[in-house]
This record gives structure tokens, C-alpha cells and sequence, in this order.
């Protein structure tokens, strides 16, 4: 598309992910906010964490992830609902899939946790049974085949697994965001967003092909969000710990998800295995954890973009070094590195993987090399603590979306409360049309 140096639009959003593009979807469909523009550097919509890939495919909603507490379970499971609407309502077999899930415990500790778990978890999550091993057997055999059958085990199991291309959705989100109304919807692939001024009536935005004007800018940008809000002077008290995932493939051994008992401190801890949506023969195990100094994997010119983000202060190299040398975080961390070794990585990753499927072998597992997600773990280095919670800064018109997990799931969720900003951001100039969002989204039980 033919971009106009200095035209001035009501809304730019930087980011075709998944979360760029939901908005994009929600303000066409359900707001009349005059002309829009959305731009990504890359040649598609979801070509970075939301390319599947580079994420679990998972559509989060906190039934079978027991590092979540009630709480946020609550609230991932409200924001993944709008995801499931969305899919029942337009996705295709491409876009999604629903199999069984579970979440696996190994062993008398686990089997006893997930029993409490499932006491405190069953009401929010009706459609969730615990099963016992000839169940689990029923439903995926190659989870007890070849078991030491002294070991207990349990699981609850749910037929409701949502496994998402999230590049996929992204693309349909655009596709039906451009065709909700005539009013200018102006997108821009292959178009870097290099730097952001605030001006007297709104900001001017350096791209590529030249300079445009905004009134309200939003950032969907993952990791680099933190960098151009501080490039305007927010979010100084916060740094990134970008943790790369890596993934797996064996011969297909499983009939759904398969999780297993996560670690309560780690937000991205326990390895699970599923069927791979990109390749139908394959299962896929993972994710790995590895802290890598960049901003994107494999885009090594985002490393300076990490460190600039440090501000040249001593708290940031404090924060991250207090969270890496936690005991939890020290034993993970090396053991993640260890897994990404060429050749050898396999073997140690080998035991998460038999850990649900006992019978695969060193031999059968391949790991995935062009898997290029990073989770941008949020830090405040004020307190030295990896952010669990709020992954948005909404300063004066312009809005940064950073998306650790499970940001896919809670794609539309975000964007609806940036949708609910901008509007507020416009005053009286522009309305949602409430009717049509609650009638589209009613709430799920
Ligand atoms: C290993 C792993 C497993 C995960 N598993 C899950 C899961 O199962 N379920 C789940 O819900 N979440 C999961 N996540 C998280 C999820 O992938 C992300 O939260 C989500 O994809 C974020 O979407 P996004 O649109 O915010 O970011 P992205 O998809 O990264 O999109 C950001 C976009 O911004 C563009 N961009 C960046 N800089 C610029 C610039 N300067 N100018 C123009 N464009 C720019 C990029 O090209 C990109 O398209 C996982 C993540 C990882 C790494």
C-alpha cells in the first residue's frame, strides 16, 4: 500500500501480531473511530510469538496451568472466553482445533497437590473430570504404556482444548476488521516503525517509508514495547527478561494436550506435549526456558535494544541478577541451557518428555530449530521480581501492550481494553457500540 509521508491518522497501531490485529478487529467492528492504520515490519500478520511456531498453541484458560492461582485463572479464563467465541464463531480447521486436555500428575506429591487443586479449581471449571489410570489409559494410552505401574498417577481432563494458529487468527482478525465498515483502514507490511515524538496535537512516527502523524498510537510490539515507552518516558521502572522457548518433535504419540505440574515461582516453567498444529504427524514437547539477551530471537540486532533498555542503572543489572541466582530460577535456568546444546540437548531434555510418554526414545526426538519466540517477562527493578500481572502502560493518548504468556490468549481482552482507552482518550468524539460487542461476546459458563 502507498503510504502518504505526514498524513495524519486517528489511531496507529505498531504490530501485526495477534494482539495488534484484535485491536485492529475491534475498533473497526464495534467502534466508528475515524481512519486507522496499522503497520509491521515483517510481510505478514503473526509472523513473530504469535507465529505458531514460536508459541504452545494453547488457548489459556487456567484449568489445566497449575502454576495460576484461583485468582488469575479467573481472569485468564474470562479473557481466553472471547478467543473460544471468536474461533466457534468464524475459525475454521486451519485457524483452530479442539482436542482433549490434561494436566498430569506423576507420583504420590502430585497426584495428592492435584487432588487439592481440584477442590479449590472445580467450580470455575465445570467441564474439568479428574480421572484415574485406566481413564488416562483410555484417552492416551502412550501416557501409561510402559510405566513402572508402582508410580500413581491422576489427571483432570477436559475435552474443551482450544489449540490456536494465532498468525491464522491474526489474518482473520485483519481480514474481518477491514471488511466491518468503508471508513480508511490503511495497512502497512514491511514497514518498520523506527522512533515516536510526542507533538503539540498527538505524535509523529518515523517509519521506513517515511513520517506520519497520529492522534493515539498504540504499541503492540511485544519486547520492543518497553522500548519506544521509554523512549517517551514511560515505564522507566521496568525491564525485560526475555525467556527464548525451544520445542521438540517426536513421531505422533498423543491424542491432545498433555500437561504437566508446573512450578508455582516460574511463570514458564513445566514442559507439556501436544499435537503439533503445523505438522499433523508429528507430537511436539516443550517449551524450553532460556534467557537470551535480545529482544527477538535470532534477531541479533536487538541485543543493544535489550541492554538500552538497562537505562545504564545499576538496579537493572541488580534485578536481573537477583532473579537469576534464586535457587528456583538457577537450577531451571542451566538446565534450559543445557537442553538447547546441539546433538546432546535432546538427552537431557529426554526425561520431561518420558515423564509423559515413558516409551520414547533419544532416537525419536528432534528438536525444532526455527522456533524463534522469546516470552518478554516483565521485571520491576525496584523490587527485583519478575511482573506476574499487568503487561500494559497507558500513558497520555498512546498505549504499550508487552505480552508475556499467555498474551495470545488474552488477545482480545487486551484489545478491548485498549479499545475502551482510545475511546476515552477521544472524549466524546467517537463510542463503542456496547450492544454489538456484549451480543457478539456474551459471557460463557
Ligand atoms: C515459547 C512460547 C510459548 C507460548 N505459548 C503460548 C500459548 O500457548 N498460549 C498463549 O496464549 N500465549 C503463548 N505465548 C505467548 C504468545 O505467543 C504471545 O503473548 C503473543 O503471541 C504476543 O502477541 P503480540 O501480537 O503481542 O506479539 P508478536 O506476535 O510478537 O507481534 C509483535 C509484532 O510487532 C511487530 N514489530 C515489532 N517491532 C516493530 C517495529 N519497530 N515496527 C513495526 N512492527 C514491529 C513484529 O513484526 C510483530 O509482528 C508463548 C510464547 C512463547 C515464546
Amino acid at each position: 500500500m502507498q503510504m502518504n509521508e505526514g498524513e495524519q491518522y486517528d489511531v496507529v497501531i505498531v504490530g501485526g501480531g495477534v494482539s495488534g490485529t484484535a485491536l485492529f478487529y475491534l475498533l473497526r467492528t464495534y467502534t466508528n473511530v475515524g481512519n486507522i492504520a496499522l503497520f509491521d515490519k515483517y510481510g505478514g500478520f503473526g509472523q513473530a510469538n504469535s507465529h505458531p511456531k514460536n508459541n504452545s498453541q494453547t488457548l489459556h484458560f487456567g484449568d489445566i496451568e497449575t502454576n495460576y492461582t484461583l485468582e488469575k485463572a479467573r481472569k485468564v479464563k474470562a479473557a481466553s472466553d472471547l478467543v473460544a467465541t471468536y474461533c466457534d464463531k468464524y475459525g475454521d480447521d486451519g485457524l483452530f482445533k479442539i482436542y482433549p486436555k490434561m494436566v498430569l500428575a506423576v507420583g504420590q506429591d502430585e497426584v495428592d497437590a492435584l487432588k487439592v487443586r481440584y477442590e479449590e479449581f472445580k467450580e470455575l471449571f465445570p467441564a474439568l473430570h479428574p480421572i484415574e489410570k485406566d481413564e488416562i489409559a483410555e484417552i492416551e494410552p502412550k501416557v501409561v504404556e510402559g510405566r513402572d505401574p508402582d508410580v500413581p498417577l491422576f489427571a483432570l481432563h477436559s475435552t474443551e482444548g482450544y489449540t490456536v494458529d494465532y498468525a491464522r487468527l491474526a489474518a482473520d482478525m485483519m481480514k474481518r476488521g477491514q471488511a466491518a465498515r468503508d471508513s480508511q483502514a490503511d495497512v502497512f507490511l514491511n514497514t518498520c516503525v523506527d522512533s515516536t515524538r510526542k507533538t503539540g496535537e498527538g505524535f509523529e512516527l518515523d517509519t521506513s517509508r517515511g513520517k506520519i502523524r497520529a492522534r493515539v498510537v498504540v504499541y503492540a510490539t511485544g519486547a520492543h514495547s518497553l522500548t519506544f515507552a521509554k523512549e517517551l518516558g514511560y515505564g522507566d521502572n521496568l525491564i525485560i527478561l526475555p525467556v527464548a522457548g525451544s520445542f521438540f518433535h517426536t513421531p505422533s504419540v498423543l491424542n491432545g494436550k498433555v500437561y504437566t505440574l508446573q512450578l508455582k515461582k516460574l511463570p514458564f516453567a513445566a514442559a507439556h506435549g501436544d499435537p503439533d498444529l503445523c505438522r499433523g504427524d508429528r507430537s511436539r514437547f516443550g517449551p524450553t526456558a532460556k534467557v537470551l539477551p535480545m529482544l527477538e530471537r535470532g534477531q541479533w540486532k536487538t541485543i543493544p535494544s535489550f541492554f538500552k533498555l538497562f537505562d545504564l542503572k545499576l538496579t537493572s543489572l541488580m534485578a536481573i541478577g537477583t532473579i537469576m541466582m534464586d535457587a528456583t530460577y538457577i537450577k531451571f535456568i542451566a538446565r534450559n541451557i543445557l537442553y538447547d546444546l546441539p546433538f546432546i540437548g535432546r538427552f537431557f531434555f529426554l526425561p520431561n518428555i518420558q515423564k509423559i510418554v515413558p516409551t520414547v526414545k533419544a532416537m525419536d526426538v528432534m528438536p525444532l530449530k526455527d522456533a524463534k519466540g522469546i516470552r518478554p517477562q516483565i521485571v520491576n527493578r525496584s523490587t527485583r521480581q519478575v511482573s506476574l500481572g499487568e503487561s500494559r502502560i497507558v500513558g497520555d493518548k498512546i498505549i504499550f501492550n508487552i505480552t508475556p504468556s499467555p498474551g495470545a490468549s488474552t488477545c482480545l481482552k487486551n484489545g478491548e481494553h485498549d479499545m475502551r482507552d482510545i475511546i476515552r482518550f477521544f472524549g466524546s468524539e467517537f463510542k463503542i457500540d456496547n450492544e454489538s460487542f456484549n451480543a457478539d461476546f456474551p459471557i460463557r459458563v
